[in-house]
């Protein structure tokens, strides 16, 4: 093949793995945790936390009343065992009994408190779990569809590098060194097509002569951009 076919063939491949970069970048950037499903999996862990806290403090309130109940029944069993003559002694016992219960009433109500807070954690564990559920599983799908878009990205890289490699090896270094100048000065394309008398590169005619250069061995130009000229490049 003569310099500007395979310059033309580099270049066919070097477009296309930039599109395989750019879209690998995009995958990449795709593949972070969600922050809907991060919220979702904060909600959950906030209404879980505040579950065990409710369970816990049920369970204390109620502790804390049996003891209560305990205190009042041993208490009473001073007061009616008959082993306290003292009238005094049984007045204030009695009054202690009697503040002992107005406690025990708090404490109950402490109680009902609570389990009425532990029911609406339960319901609001339930509902963060199913839609964090929900979040998990519509990422899981989105985050096979990435990776499989990316293995398949990354095989096809992988075939594209193998073939530039074997493209390089026939290219003299003197074009190539030129070819390399241009895609970097000029967006990534240093072969353009001569269609019509227009550069495809920069829109500008050009004379019909030029035209008839461009099968001969030398490497033709765009007297306007600079860039190589060819009568196609390949798909
Ligand atoms: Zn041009």
């Amino acid at each position: 093949m003569r310099p500007i076919e395979l310059l033309a063939a580099l270049q066919t491949i070097d477009i296309k793995l930039d599109a395989h970069r750019k879209r690998y970048a995009e995958i990449q950037a795709a593949l972070k945790t969600p922050a809907t499903l991060q919220q979702a999996q904060n909600a959950r862990d906030e209404a879980r936390d505040n579950l065990t806290h409710w369970r816990k403090e049920h369970k204390n309130r109620e502790t804390a009343v049996a003891d209560q109940i305990r205190r009042i029944k041993a208490q009473e069993q001073q007061l009616y065992g008959g082993r306290i003559k003292n009238v005094r002694e049984q007045v204030a016992l009695q009054k202690n009994v009697e503040s002992l219960k107005r406690h025990l009433d708090a404490q109950e109500e402490a109680v009902l408190e609570a389990m009425i807070e532990l029911d609406s954690a339960e319901t609001t564990f339930a509902t963060t779990g199913e839609q964090l559920s929900k979040h998990q599983a519509s990422w899981a799908q989105k985050e096979a569809e990435l990776l499989a878009e990316k293995a398949t990205l990354i095989a096809a890289a992988r075939k594209l590098k193998t073939k530039r490699t074997q493209v390089i090896s026939h290219i003299p270094a003197s074009p190539l060194k030129r070819y390399e100048a241009l895609r970097n000065s000029k967006q990534g394309v240093a072969v353009a097509t001569l269609n019509r008398n227009s550069c495809s590169g920069c829109g500008a005619t050009l004379p019909t002569a030029l035209h008839q250069q461009l099968y001969g061995d030398d490497l033709v130009s765009c007297p306007l951009c600079g860039r190589l000229l060819t009568e196609r490049l390949p798909r």
